[in-house]
């Protein structure tokens, strides 16, 4: 490389690290295909978990991509792009996080291949664009229609990305998933709209999966404060309240002289009688449920039991927001300005135990869009995992039911639109032609990945894959973990939402755009944290990561 005459120029300040050129390119790719790896193997039904044990020695176990890259702590730059790229999957589509990291680790990891055979990265760039287009257009062109009403296909859907995460009560919550989606979903002109904040989710720890329940209404997980309030009340009239139902001012320490004791009764008198007015104004707005975000003292609750009002103190703000949408209430922030207009509705509110421990279940409310799943589990491994496993799946039936487009999964739709992609390269030739090659064989990363994990052999799967997917009747013939061969994975109900593989393709392909765009890492001596920009080939970005198998 040509430098300025024999005399470096210098213009950065001292103990500033550069990078240039291949290398630069190098260490972003490896780095982006470590990241890659490390959730590669988690792949699909026969997919392995990881386990992340964080500083404070805190355990999660998990098979999805976007928890366990969020629990690994990532330092490089590259590295956390990559985990941008399953932020970004799970925020559009909700499923797929394992997909969209590994098509854009082995997007790199082929890209690298062309740039030793000295392919310019901006020809690699043009390449992908070219094909990341034309295969988000062929997997449109393969995809299936599904209607709102093709609960068999929507459930199908649901326990397709549950496989792997929650085995044991699939089918269950797959129905508790559907059954919520559907109710929450509202016609706008002739297309459907979800508001994923309409489905809550809450766990609890006891009792197996099989016992989860969706709950038309919202579940909080807090119990009524005194014993003497009604335990199930009927035609709730619901006030919710986010100022304390005490007397007590945190922010002035006052200290009271009191010289008799008849000022001590006056002054517990006057504190009385400020509680009293307190549920008196809760009484006259006609309420006989009170959720309160703040705390509410002894003699409060004691007053509320007497005029026959449920209470429930330290409510989450997240279920405040929640039972005020839906209940139709307005959350008061002052009692003054409690009114009767404020109260929100429900059929019911209900204290009972699960597990062990009181939840209140308010049922029948006002707005029929509002659900809860409940999910259930023997420990708080299981429960958390099948809490991530419903999110997956409710993500993925949600967008199934918007773009109304499902694929055959398997790896099937993968090796269909690769096929497609090479003979669209061969209609641009030229050096493009070779990048684009390399997209249809990274998208055979999927099945190839799905093929290991069953302990098949990847290389002559992909090869018979290649050959079925020529002919017309081999569209839907994908990878049968279970059985160790090839199958038509729409028998085998294997079914995904086609934004999953569009979205995964976008993300995945910006992200190696970018990387290949970039000849120049400069890193500041100032922050340069030791592990976050490393000069060399070496591991140094990734401590730890040098093991996760290879690409
Ligand atoms: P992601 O995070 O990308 O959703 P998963 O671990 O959920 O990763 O695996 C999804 C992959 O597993 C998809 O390609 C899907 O088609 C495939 N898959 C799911 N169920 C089956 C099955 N029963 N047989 C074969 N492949 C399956
Ligand atoms: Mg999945």
């Amino acid at each position: 490389m040509a430098e300025a005459g024999q005399q470096p120029v210098i213009f950065l300040s001292e103990g500033t690290k550069r990078t240039r050129g291949r290398d630069a390119q190098r260490i972003n790719i490896m780095v982006a295909k470590a990241v890659a790896n490390a959730v590669r193997s988690t792949l699909g039904p026969k997919g392995m978990d990881k386990m992340i044990v964080d500083e404070l020695g805190d355990i999660t176990i998990s098979n999805d991509g976007a928890t366990i890259l969020k629990e690994m702590s990532i330092d490089h730059p590259a590295g956390k792009m990559m985990v941008e790229v399953a932020k970004t999957q799970d925020d559009e589509v909700g499923d797929g996080t394992t997909t969209a990291v590994v098509f854009g680790g082995t997007l790199l990891s082929k890209a690298e291949s062309l740039l030793d055979d000295e392919i310019h990265p901006s020809i690699i760039v043009k390449g992908y664009r070219l094909a990341a287009e034309k295969a988000r257009e062929f997997y449109t062109q393969i995809a299936d229609v599904i209607k709102f009403d093709d609960v068999k296909t929507l459930k199908e859907i649901a326990i397709t990305s549950m496989t792997g995460k929650a085995s044991e009560g699939a089918e269950e919550l797959a129905n508790l998933v559907v059954q919520a989606v559907r109710q929450v979903a509202e016609k706008e002109g002739d297309k459907m709209v979800i508001d994923r904040d309409n489905i809550k989710l809450e766990k609890k720890v006891g009792a197996s999966l099989h016992e989860s329940q969706l709950v038309k209404g919202i579940i909080v997980d807090k119990e009524i404060v005194h014993s003497g309030m009604p335990k199930k009340v009927q035609n709730a009239k619901i006030a919710l309240v986010d100022s304390a139902l005490e007397i007590k001012s945190t922010e002035v320490d006052a200290k009271i002289q009191i010289s008799d004791p008849d000022q001590l009764q006056a002054f517990l008198d006057q504190e009385e009688k400020m509680l009293k007015n307190m549920v008196d104004k809760i009484v006259a707005s006609g309420a006989n449920v009170v959720f309160c975000q703040k705390g509410i003292d002894d003699m409060a609750q004691h007053f509320l039991a007497k005029a026959g009002i449920s209470a429930i103190r330290r409510v989450k703000a997240s279920d405040m927001t929640a039972l005020a949408k839906a209940t139709d209430a307005k959350v008061a922030t002052r009692l003054s300005d409690l009114g009767k207009d404020d109260l929100g509705y429900a059929q019911s509110v209900t204290a009972k135990k699960v597990a062990g421990d009181d939840m209140v279940f308010v049922e029948g409310c006002k707005n029929p869009k509002a659900v809860s799943l409940l999910v259930r589990g023997g420990s708080e491994h299981v429960v958390d995992e099948a809490e991530r496993a419903v999110n997956d799946a409710i993500g993925a039936t949600m967008s199934a039911i918007k773009t109304e487009r499902v694929l055959a999964g398997g790896g099937s739709s993968d090796v269909e639109v690769a096929n497609k992609l090479r003979d669209y390269a061969k209609t641009v030739g030229g050096r493009e032609q070779l990048a684009i090659e390399a997209f249809a064989d990274t998208l055979e990363i999927i099945p190839r990945t799905l093929a290991e994990t069953a302990g098949m052999d990847p290389l002559d799967t992909i090869v018979a894959l290649r050959s079925r997917h020529s002919t017309k009747e081999g569209k839907y013939i994908g990878v049968d973990v279970y059985k160790g061969k090839l199958s038509n994975m729409k028998d085998l109900h294997v079914i995904e939402p086609l934004a999953l593989k569009t979205q995964a393709i976008s993300s995945a392909s910006e992200v190696a755009e970018m990387l290949l765009r970039i000849d120049d890492i400069i890193a500041g001596s100032s922050k340069g944290p030791p592990g976050g920009m490393p000069g060399g080939h070496g591991h140094g970005g990734m401590p730890g990561m040098g093991d996760m198998g290879e690409m």
